[in-house]
């Protein structure tokens, strides 16, 4: 069914904004981003008032995890990853790029998206991460110590079907024991990763909430580091290795500001610096032209990173670190897709791309907490979420 939005501020995932305009699209992708206000119609087709409206792509979070991240079994991990996919379209997220997942959960609910059993947001997946023993992350993850390890689990991965490779280059906060500072593997351990998932065109992103684990894997040539707290000589050697930035400052400042006494534990590990220096980090990208794509860390606690709403606040805490709110829609939308590799398939609004497209109730290039009046989100040219 073909759908036409009119008299709508559009904005495109690429820097354009046009104040009223018209967008038409169907199952095939978009057929026209017109500068005029309307479009025409036939009988049959979906038309959409959009004055007082935005209409933008479907947003990415590029940071999640997809299905249960401890204890239960592998029927409710699935049947778990299936819902979360399903559950970021009210919240206009098309794309989840999922950075860990047990029992390669998110691998198997991408294909089954694609098929058509599912309906949810488009998945990149990695699969299960890898890690060292007892590591960070190591309930979802190959436990590897060697070079040589690395490079059977990576490969394990692609035969599984893994677009992306995860590797955890430091400690982190959320696996109980672990030392967020702590570097956990070496250059020339993850470089045995970043090899492997070359040869196959697949991405590599490396957990790196330690500043040193960071070094690493930018040295190692990882194509994105998470959760880091950047100083000047990681800028300079991200800006010579290409090196992507995506912060996930949301679930930090969840960790930091909740006061539930079952995330305690999380919390005693974050120092009173932390969400400032993650926020110079986002200032300093900026600084150094990093390319930055927003994440959440979503799924492994509601309570720190809720799904949807995360992604919000993280959108909030870069205008907050002093980004426009088109910068940090940025993020969200043409960046992520660039991440991701998927520039020609979503991300923008540009004739002959998929349709995935969100509309909002007022202006979030005014104020980027008005992403969250979501009224429509459509996928593939259907609409699949509705809040009229
Ligand atoms: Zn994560």
């Amino acid at each position: 069914m073909k759908t036409v939005i009119n008299h709508v501020k559009l904005y495109d995932g690429k820097g354009t904004v046009l104040e009223n305009a018209s967008l038409s699209f169907d199952e095939t992708g978009i057929l026209a981003v017109s500068e005029q206000p309307e479009q025409p119609a036939e009988k049959g087709d979906r038309v959409v008032e959009g004055s007082g409206r935005t209409v933008l792509p479907g947003l990415f979070d590029c940071h999640v995890h997809l299905g249960s991240m401890e204890g239960d079994s592998q029927v409710q991990t699935g049947a778990l990853a299936a819902a979360q996919i399903w559950e970021h379209l009210r919240y206009g997220i098309t794309t989840v790029r999922g950075c860990g997942s047990r029992w390669n959960a998110d691998i198997t609910v991408r294909d089954m998206e694609r098929s058509g059993h599912l309906t949810g947001a488009r998945v990149v997946a990695s699969g299960i991460g890898i890690t060292i023993t007892g590591g960070h992350g190591w309930a979802m993850c190959h436990e590897c110590d060697t070079a040589d390890e690395v490079r059977k689990a990576a490969r394990l991965q692609l035969r599984a079907g893994a677009d992306q490779v995860k590797l955890f280059a430091s400690g982190g906060m959320a696996t109980k024991g672990s030392d967020p500072d702590m570097s956990q593997y070496t250059v020339e351990q993850m470089h045995a990763a970043v090899e492997e998932a070359e040869k196959k065109g697949a991405l590599t992103c490396a957990h790196a909430t330690g500043l040193g684990g960071a070094k690493c894997a930018i040295q190692a040539g990882v194509r994105s580091i998470e959760h880091t707290q950047l100083d000047r000589e990681a800028c300079e050697m991200m800006v010579r290795q290409g090196t992507w930035y995506c912060s996930t400052i949301t679930t930090r400042y969840g960790i930091v500001n909740s006061t539930d006494p079952s995330v305690a534990w999380m919390r005693q590990k974050a120092k009173p610096t932390d969400i400032e220096n993650m926020l110079r980090s986002i200032r300093l990208c900026r600084e150094y032209g990093i390319p930055m794509a927003a994440g959440t860390d979503s799924g492994f606690n509601e309570l720190i990173c809720p799904l949807g709403t995360g992604l919000y606040r993280e959108l909030w805490l870069y205008t907050e670190a002093g980004l426009s709110p088109m910068e940090a829609l940025h993020t969200a939308t043409g960046n992520a897709a660039l991440l991701c590799g998927l520039q020609d398939v979503t991300g923008s609004l540009r004739s002959g791309l998929e349709a995935d497209v969100l509309l909002v109730d007022g202006d979030p290039l005014k104020d980027i907490r008005q992403l969250a009046n979501v009224r429509m989100t459509f996928r593939k040219g259907k609409l699949v979420y509705e809040n009229l």
